[in-house]
């Protein structure tokens, strides 16, 4: 028998899944409303000005690629932690944040998750309801036993915040909240700022440990705005772990620009925390790449280039608004009468739009539009022309 006779056969990823089948369909009029990708109004996955520029200067004085620290970049750690906590904030200068370069958002979670086994192994791992299909798959391969609190709220197409909250509360101390700290995947519905308020009271009440995902910053609100919830977290004097990712936010999808930030009680314990973090690193891949995360330091830490890169962000976010409001008013141009001011409430590249598992088959299968079975549509793939084809189309399959 051979070695690989009794490997089973795993199943697709849904997302990525979604994205061969639309490769593969010869329809000429084809969106791919599925994966979570900016792309400008020409359908172009964008190559921002900023990272031209950045990479410009890095070919005038091209440098040798040796081996990076464990913890990837100093300047780039460093300017994570500007980005996030603010480069004045105390815990930033009191040294209580422990940051490490990461293979994207995804490569700080999973740092975090493997450190997080060694500290707490018997913890569990609560995520949102729905949430970032990845979250559970890493967590539960990091060991965990992963459960949800309650998020989505269909009926009134907004946050279960009673349910969420309840659920916090009654958690045992040291378990581990994965929390959306801006633009929910894939429900597109923030929290307030009460409401954040609400959810570390219950969160330090509670003794949880709070793992805060920022994959968008910069997509919802502003980037100060998008990362506020952080400052909430500060005042309140907790430990916390936030993951970051530059994919969406610089267009570097593929080079994985990611990191982990561990803010500790004292410069003591973040010594600690930073090697154990690198011993996770060195054991799983010993250290980052250099390229992407060396645009991205450059990027903010060049006046001109972060205001560029500012500029820039600024303008998905404004697009994919606009993209937002024209969804509606085609969908109302297309005879919808339902109310539909949740697609401009939502936050992000995501919408929840309430279509059923049938509803969104129809759209890929008779008019080639490809979201997610659970009704998730990118709202930054919409654009001047196929907008109204897409509403069309959801107007079609309402009927
Ligand atoms: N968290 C969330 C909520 C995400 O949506 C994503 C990207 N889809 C990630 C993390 C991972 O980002 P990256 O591609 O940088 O690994």
């Amino acid at each position: 028998m051979s070695l690989f006779a009794a490997v089973a056969m795993a199943p697709r990823d849904p997302i990525l899944g979604l994205n061969e089948q639309f490769n593969a369909d010869p329809n000429p009029n084809k969106v791919n409303l599925g994966v979570g990708v900016y792309y400008d109004d020409n359908g172009k996955l964008p190559l921002l000005a900023c990272v031209a520029a950045a990479e410009s200067q890095m070919l005038a004085a091209p440098k040798a690629r040796g081996y990076l620290p464990i913890d990837g970049i100093a300047a780039y750690d460093q300017a994570v932690q500007g980005l996030v906590f603010g480069a004045d904030s105390d815990v930033v200068k009191t040294k209580r944040v422990a940051t490490v370069q990461a293979l994207g958002g995804t490569g700080g979670l999973k740092v975090g998750a493997d450190f997080l086994k060694k500290l707490n192994p018997s913890a569990k791992v609560l995520i949102s309801d729905p949430s970032w299909e990845n979250h559970r798959a890493l967590f539960t391969s990091a060991g965990f036993q992963v459960e949800t609190y309650p998020y989505y709220d269909a009926a009134n197409r907004g946050i279960h915040f009673d349910g969420m909250l309840a659920a916090l509360k009654a958690a045992p101390a040291g378990t581990i909240v994965v929390l959306h700290a801006c633009c929910h995947n894939p429900t597109g519905y923030d929290l307030s700022s009460a409401q954040w308020e609400q959810v570390v009271e219950a969160v330090k009440t509670a003794g949880l440990v709070p793992f805060l995902d920022m994959a968008y910053q910069g997509f919802g609100e502003g980037i100060a705005e998008d990362g506020a919830v952080i400052r909430q977290f500060l005042a309140a004097g907790l430990d916390f772990f936030v993951s970051t990712s530059f994919s969406k936010s610089f267009s570097l999808y593929g080079e994985r620009v990611g990191a982990l930030s561990v803010v500790c009680s004292t410069a003591e314990e973040t010594t600690k925390v930073l090697s154990q973090l690198k011993i996770v690193i060195r054991t799983n891949y010993s250290n980052p790449p250099t390229h992407g995360a060396q645009v991205v330091a450059t990027v903010l830490s060049t006046p001109a280039l972060r205001a560029q890169w500012e500029e820039e962000l600024g303008g998905m976010r404004v697009r994919i608004r606009q993209m937002r409001e024209a969804l509606v008013q085609e969908l109302k141009a297309a005879g919808i009468t339902d109310d539909l001011n949740f697609i401009t409430r939502q936050k992000g590249m995501f919408s929840y739009s309430g279509l059923s598992v049938e509803q969104m088959q129809r759209l890929r299968s008779e008019f080639g539009i490809y979201g997610v079975d659970s009704g998730r549509i990118c709202v930054a793939a919409l654009n001047s022309k196929n907008i109204k084809a897409v509403a069309a189309a959801i107007a079609a399959v309402k009927k």
